[in-house]
């Protein structure tokens, strides 16, 4: 069992800030502050070139990737990480997509995150095979994978909506693809660290994920690969960089893929990201994962309790049924870009998606029951008194 009031003292928030945008961009684990630094200083500093050894640099995509492994249900030996998340996407569904050659169709949902779909058409446009990219509406895509039949490539598709939350049914939607003969690419952004994931038990084929979101890792952290064992020594990995060749230091002019999942990686690896990910990786290893889920329902029950009693301008934007849902909470507003601002100017730290959409997301380490009631509180307070209607906060800025 996980004491959730010991985890949140492990996280360096601002005094006063309540940050609910966790589901965005994790908060620094205070230990990653001196991990880091002797990263810095005593590896790269006193190591230098001999850091890839001496420190396991080379290995740490590898190690890491074990450590996501248990959150999200992959057996050791089968997730590495490397690149960001579009990188991963693009590489994972490259590869599927050769082992079924001759269909046409990459199934997809009108709710996935744009980069998933850019990389899935830029993809199908140098292959220059024909591929189709089908994006019905989420709820339609068990019907659609029925339809399209053996003309089903792959399905590439988000666990959770990263604009509403709501959750796909994954093992239902493997079992309906895979007996169509298709084969299923799980992007995990807002899955991974958000409740236990179980891509064996579920059967997924590929899966990726980013590491800054709900695993904290920082900004520009590595994203990560997952392929079933049963592929992994089957699947060409698209991107055939040098440290995915079975002997990357035999300079060999051929390529030659290494073992399993190792040859999904591409290139060098971004040694101080690692660094930071793995503190907060020593703080995840603690984490009992079905202890988190149910914090994070609770949570998630609490918030939309407290706004739809007070804030009556504000609809439900996430599935009421809390399986149905990840571990973020979205509310409709039609000014909710300025309402974000103002409650962000009172230190609730929340995002907005367009068109309307604004955004909470509820990480049990940091967050608690009093976190929740100062959030509904504060947004009570703006919705209440229409604080939210002050030019300063109807003025967009790049990042949303
Ligand atoms: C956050 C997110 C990404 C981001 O991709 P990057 O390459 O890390 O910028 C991609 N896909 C989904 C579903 C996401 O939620």
């Amino acid at each position: 069992m996980t004491d959730f009031s010991e985890t949140k003292r492990l996280f360096s928030l601002p005094e006063g800030m309540i940050y609910l945008d966790g589901n965005s961009l994790g908060p620094l684990p205070t230990a990653a502050k001196d991990r880091v630094a002797a990263c810095v200083q005593d590896e790269w500093g006193e190591m230098l070139i001999t850091g890839w050894n001496k420190a396991g640099w080379m290995a740490q995509p590898r190690g890491l990737g074990d450590r996501i492994g248990r959150l999200i249900g992959a057996a050791p030996g089968s997730t590495v990480l490397g690149d960001t998340l579009s990188i991963k996407v693009y590489q994972a569904l490259a590869s599927a997509l050769e082992l079924r050659p001759g269909r046409k169709v990459i199934l997809s949902d009108n709710g996935n995150f744009p980069t998933d779909l850019y990389m899935a058409d830029g993809l199908a446009r140098s292959l220059g095979q024909g591929h189709r990219i089908e994006t019905p509406a989420p709820e339609d895509v068990a019907a659609r994978i029925e339809a399209i039949h053996d003309d089903l490539a792959v399905l590439l598709l988000t666990e959770v909506d990263y604009r509403t939350g709501r959750r796909h049914d994954m093992a239902a939607l493997i079992r309906a693809a895979h007996k169509v003969g298709a084969l299923v690419v799980w992007d995990l952004a807002h899955s991974a660290g958000a409740f236990a994931v179980d891509v064996s038990g579920a059967d997924a084929d590929f899966a990726v994920g980013c590491t800054y979101k709900y695993l904290n890792g920082g900004p520009g952290a590595p994203a990560f690969i997952y392929v079933a064992p049963r592929l992994s020594e089957h699947v060409r990995p698209a991107l055939s960089g040098w440290l995915g060749h079975d002997a990357p230091f035999a300079f060999d002019l051929d390529y030659r893929p290494g073992d399993g999942v190792d040859r999904m990686r591409v290139g060098t690896p971004p040694v101080l990201q690692m660094a930071a990910l793995e503190a907060a990786l020593d703080i995840w290893d603690q984490v009992d994962m079905e202890a988190l889920r149910a914090r994070s329902v609770a949570l998630c029950e609490q918030f939309i309790a407290g706004v739809e009693a007070a804030c009556p301008d504000l609809r439900l934007a996430s599935p009421r049924d809390a399986w149905a849902r990840g571990s973020q909470v979205s509310f409709h507003f039609e000014h909710g870009y300025a309402a974000m601002q103002a409650l962000i100017a009172r230190g609730v730290i929340g995002d907005f998606r367009a068109p309307d959409i604004m955004r909470f997301g509820f990480t049990p380490l940091y967050i608690d029951e009093g976190d929740v009631d100062r959030a509904v509180e504060t947004l009570t307070d703006i919705m209440a008194h229409r604080l939210w209607d002050r030019p300063a906060y109807h003025t967009r800025a790049a990042v949303t």
